[in-house]
């Protein structure tokens, strides 16, 4: 172990482990430690992913070891949840596509094709440990059993960390990827905000021999997340033999139940019939664990030489699987950041603003839909009034329906050219509106014919854009806390609206513009693309649209939305 380290990472969870091994693949001259309390393997919850991971893995070089594994698929979701009892789904990619795709093929498969935007439902003790010796053979000193007790800083800096057996290691740059211990962030003394009303526990157990409750093609599943009058279960196989199966309730429900955990959760279990139905040949491995998951976002996301990433600067809620996204995608900013920084402090409070923006945007829109998500699940008998208390926050003062309305519309445009939130696009937010809380979808490509740029007040500004381990500045606009930035899809639509408002002007603008362009692989794609930026454009407030009786409006099909009533596949345990 050396004494001193160009950057230290507290924690070798998804979050150190991306930033550690971005570090050394752009820059293997940089020396790097983690420090990780635990032995790996060990359990950890937090097992069902994003497809956006994939890309993260594959920059890491490790997207094929996590196939390799033999990880269920996760192909989508199914869902209790709403104002019927009735199941739906939730495909990343549709079932029939994905079987098509791999009726001939076996795993380990490539990332290609259909595979790209699929996710995994990962056991972690196997999951962190692959990464973990991953960043290893990269070159980091990987540290193991090797607890980090306390800090020595100075002002707002880090000097040294200090481990449980006495040692002291100085470092250029420190980043906490310490998950919800927040080692580094609790030394500092960053306070956090608790953005929700929403307060739930968390009891959850491993499973053997649980059924699958769908199987598609090549290890393909879909979670189950059902959805009780006080709380919902989690159901999420992560191998041929073991699941997760965990129960979310309010924790004032926990107190005024009276009951045991335990005894809560198998009570559960039972009750709800298609969960238990999965588990005639199941036994629990007596694993059982609680937490509280409230939501909490750090105040701040950097100091004088430290990072925040991943859990350690907030937590959004289980609901949306979207923790582990989150510590993938902020472990390689920070990654990203740092070696910026090590090249040259010129920008430094550009690039750490930059990542501090963009970090707490991501968890708090996250908070804001995990709130959508719950007021809008009618099968919860307590919850309604909620949404108020959650509009009030931000300054509102609604009625339950119109907080509905708010919480689900809004912000769906982020620096990554998403146009949604969670994996959600925004056609699947508004089908959700609809779904969950009788919000009709409204499609105002085809209501209205003039699309008027509203840039009053907008900021031009440069925004980070994280790419092959350098930051660069890319156009933007800002409002408020919108983000219009100039790239993809977004720029067409913002470059034709310059020189018309009208659809029948913009739409053979746009389609000659996609023909004529070498690098659209996909004219159809790349066409419902900038349609979505359109809505996107205008649900943020860039766009106002009207509607001129002397024009003509287009006349557009329906919008591909990724949620479809539930349609069941027999469900059986494939063979080891
Ligand atoms: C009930 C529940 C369900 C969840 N479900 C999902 C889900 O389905 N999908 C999803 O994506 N996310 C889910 N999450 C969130 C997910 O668990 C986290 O977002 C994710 O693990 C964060 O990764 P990380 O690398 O930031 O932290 P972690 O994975 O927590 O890793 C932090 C590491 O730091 C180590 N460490 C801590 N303190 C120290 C110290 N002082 N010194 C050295 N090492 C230290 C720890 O041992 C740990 O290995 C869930 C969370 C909860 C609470």
């Amino acid at each position: 172990m050396k004494e001193h380290y160009d950057v230290v990472v507290v924690g070798g969870g998804p979050a150190g482990s991306t930033t550690a091994t971005l570090l050394k693949k752009y820059r293997s001259d940089v020396s790097v430690a983690i420090f990780e309390r635990e032995v790996f393997p060990r359990d950890h919850i937090g097992e069902s992913q994003l497809p956006g991971i994939n890309r993260v893995l594959d920059e890491m070089g490790c997207w094929n070891k996590v196939e390799a594994a033999g990880f269920p698929i996760k192909v989508g979701a199914t869902f209790r949840w709403g104002k019927q009892p009735e199941l739906w789904d939730f495909e990343f990619v549709p079932s029939e596509i994905f079987i098509e795709y791999y009726k001939d093929t076996t795993r380990p498969a490539r990332f290609e094709g259909p595979r790209r935007h699929t996710a995994f439902q990962v056991d972690r003790s196997i999951y962190d440990k692959i990464l973990l010796d991953h960043a290893a053979e990269y070159g980091v000193d990987v540290h193991q059993g090797t607890k980090i007790s306390s800090i020595e800083k100075q002002g707002d800096k880090i000097i040294a960390v200090k481990l449980e057996s006495g040692e002291r290691i100085t470092a250029s740059y420190f980043v906490d990827a310490s998950g919800g211990a927040g080692t580094l962030r609790r030394a500092m003394d960053v306070p956090v905000d608790y953005p929700s009303h929403l307060m739930n526990v968390a009891f959850w157990d491993y499973w053997q021999n649980a059924d699958w409750a769908v199987e598609i093609g090549v290890g393909g599943t879909k979670i189950q997340v059902m959805s009780l009058g006080y709380g919902w279960i989690w159901f999420i196989p992560l191998g041929p033999t073991r699941t997760s199966i965990g129960l979310v309730i309010p924790a004032e429900y926990y107190k005024q139940s009276g009951k045991k955990p335990e005894e809560l959760y198998l009570n559960a279990l039972r009750e709800e019939e298609r969960i238990s139905s999965l588990l005639g040949n199941a036994r629990r491995e007596g694993k059982f664990t609680t937490t509280k998951d409230w939501s909490y976002l750090a105040q701040r996301q950097y100091g004088e030489n430290w990072f925040l990433s991943g859990e350690s600067s907030g937590f959004a809620d289980p609901i949306l699987s979207a923790g582990m996204t989150i510590a993938h995608m902020s472990g390689r900013e920070v990654a990203f950041t740092i070696l910026e920084l090590l090249k040259s402090t010129e920008r430094e409070n550009w690039l750490k603003e930059q990542y501090e923006r963009r970090q707490a945007k991501r968890i708090g829109s996250h908070i804001r839909f995990a709130d959508f998500w719950y007021t809008a699940n009618a099968q919860f008998v307590d919850i309604q009034g909620l949404t108020q208390k959650i509009a009030a926050d931000w300054g509102l003062d609604l009625s339950p329906k119109n907080a509905w309305e708010w919480l689900a519309r809004g912000g769906f445009i982020d620096d990554d050219l998403m146009t949604g939130t969670g994996s959600f696009d925004l056609y699947c937010v508004k089908h959700l509106a609809h779904l969950l809380a009788d919000i009709p979808p409204q499609h105002p490509r085809s209501e209205y014919n003039v699309f008027r740029l509203n840039m009053d007040g907008a900021v031009h500004r440069h925004r980070a854009i994280y790419r092959d381990g350098t930051v660069t500045a890319g156009e933007s606009y800002f409002r408020e806390d919108k983000v219009l930035p100039i790239d993809g899809a977004f720029k067409r639509i913002f470059e034709i609206l310059k020189r018309t408002p009208y659809m029948e002007e913009i739409l053979p603008t746009l389609e000659q513009q996609i023909a004529s362009d070498p690098n659209v692989q996909q004219s159809k794609a790349a066409f419902l693309d900038c349609m979505q930026a359109l809505e996107a454009m205008i649900s943020d407030g860039w766009v106002i649209p009207s509607l001129d009786n002397r024009r003509r409006r287009a006349n557009f099909s329906a919008t591909n939305s990724a949620i479809r009533p539930h349609k069941d596949t027999p469900g059986h345990r494939p063979t080891e």
